[in-house]
């Protein structure tokens, strides 16, 4: 069979049929989850409330194994016929916004207003609507899926939710497929993980005043210096590679050589091999410039040295389009009228892909938009809502495969 015959043949059957039915029978009770899981804050490195309160979900709709793992992760297995494999479908708990953040919905129409409301709080209720839809039309499933709502994807939360389930959870080394489910567009698909390497620097020298002590070295040239010949650094367009020096800061008084200064720099790329070329060279900088302001200027009083601090690391990886896990997902969406364009992004695909371990993200239907700011929004128009929810339930049933 071809992948289109084998889609066809699960949207087509009578089960899929009463698994979209009951997306569309029960929306509201999606929405109502929505909103829900929306007002309880998640801001990063602050889950648990949200992570309780979905572990609770997990357990209400009979997964097996409902846990919260070490690092925050929660996660309920439903089981399927045992062929061995293990699929993971997540979404991810956290926001952006910090503790304090106003998160009430406000609802205007079918369109709901609140920050995190669609990156990525609509998919943890999606997976939940999912596992009622599988329920309701009987539906076994080749592959274990183990469904997790997880921790740490957003910003310093640096993936660790997803590093731990992959790395070291009790599901490490078992697992064969990993969707992501997260933002709302079903147009596009993440098959490249844009790794980033994140740091701050900090240069430290004597210090003294500026005028009196004028001639001795200075952290501030040294760190002029790296940030002058890192913006000399070629990368190339393709594989995209990128940095970035994003925020600076240090120094005493105007009249004063600093005692110290710092900046956080930002790395990416889409491939690895290209990311490690950018983080060696970027380490090199650092000495030449180090040496060069050493060399330049007064040493009497003491040396400039730097220090860096690993603030982020986020391995880059890719999913083939030739994979089955791409095949059918894209299948299966196209079905449903969505293009599911492949593209690069940063997500909890990243772990999966970055281990060799077939990984994507897609959405989880509806529209939505101003993701990351307080003015985020998503539109649950029932039509084109479940129309979305469905091509991503037949893209997980597509690659867990389904028991006749
Ligand atoms: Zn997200």
């Amino acid at each position: 069979m071809t992948t289109e015959e084998t889609v066809a043949g699960l949207i087509e059957s009578p089960a899929f049929r009463k698994a979209v039915a009951t997306l569309a029978a029960e929306h509201d009770r999606t929405v109502e989850d929505i909103i829900t899981l929306t007002e309880i804050p998640a801001p990063p490195f602050g889950e648990e409330k949200r992570a309780a309160a979905y572990l609770e979900m997990l357990r209400a709709h009979g997964l097996e194994d409902v846990e919260q793992d070490e690092i925050g992760n929660v996660m309920g297995l439903r089981r399927g016929a045992g062929n061995g494999s293990l699929m993971v479908v997540a979404a991810h708990l956290d926001t952006v916004f910090p503790a304090g953040t106003d998160v009430k919905v406000r609802r205007e129409g079918t369109k709901l207003f609140a920050p995190g409301v669609g990156d990525d709080t609509r998919s943890l209720a999606v997976l939940l609507a999912y596992m009622r839809a599988m329920d309701a039309a009987g539906i076994r499933t080749r592959s274990d899926i183990l469904f997790v709502g997880d921790v740490g994807e957003e910003g310093l939360g640096d993936l660790r939710g997803m590093r731990h389930l992959f790395t070291q959870g009790k599901y490490k080394g078992k697992i064969d497929a990993f969707f992501s489910i997260d933002g709302t567009t079903m147009d596009r698909m993440t098959v490249t993980g844009v790794g980033s390497k994140r740091y701050r620097v900090a240069f430290k020298g004597p210090g003294g005043h500026s005028y009196g002590a004028f001639g001795r070295v200075s952290p501030s040239f040294a760190m002029a210096k790296a940030i002058a010949l890192l913006g000399e650094v070629e990368v190339p367009k393709q594989p995209k590679t990128t940095y970035s020096v994003s925020v600076l800061g240090g120094g005493t008084s105007v009249n004063a050589i600093p005692n110290d200064v710092w900046m956080e720099v930002d790395l990416r790329s889409e491939a690895p091999a290209e990311l490690e070329k950018l983080h060696a060279r970027f380490l090199e900088i650092l000495e030449e410039a180090t040496q060069a302001e050493n060399a330049a200027r007064d040493v009497d009083a003491g040396l400039i040295s730097y220090t860096l601090t690993t603030i982020g690391d986020r391995p880059a990886g890719n999913t083939s389009l030739e994979s089955e896990l791409v095949t059918l997902s894209r299948a299966a969406i196209k079905a449903h009228g969505y293009e599911a364009r492949p593209a690069a992004s940063s997500t909890d695909a990243n772990i999966g892909m970055s281990l060799g371990i077939p990984a994507i993200q897609i959405g989880s239907g509806g529209s939505g938009g101003r993701e990351h700011s307080l003015e985020e929004w998503i539109d649950v128009e029932p039509t084109a809502s479940i129309r979305g929810m469905s091509a991503g339930l037949a893209a997980v049933l597509a690659v867990a495969g389904v028991v006749d």
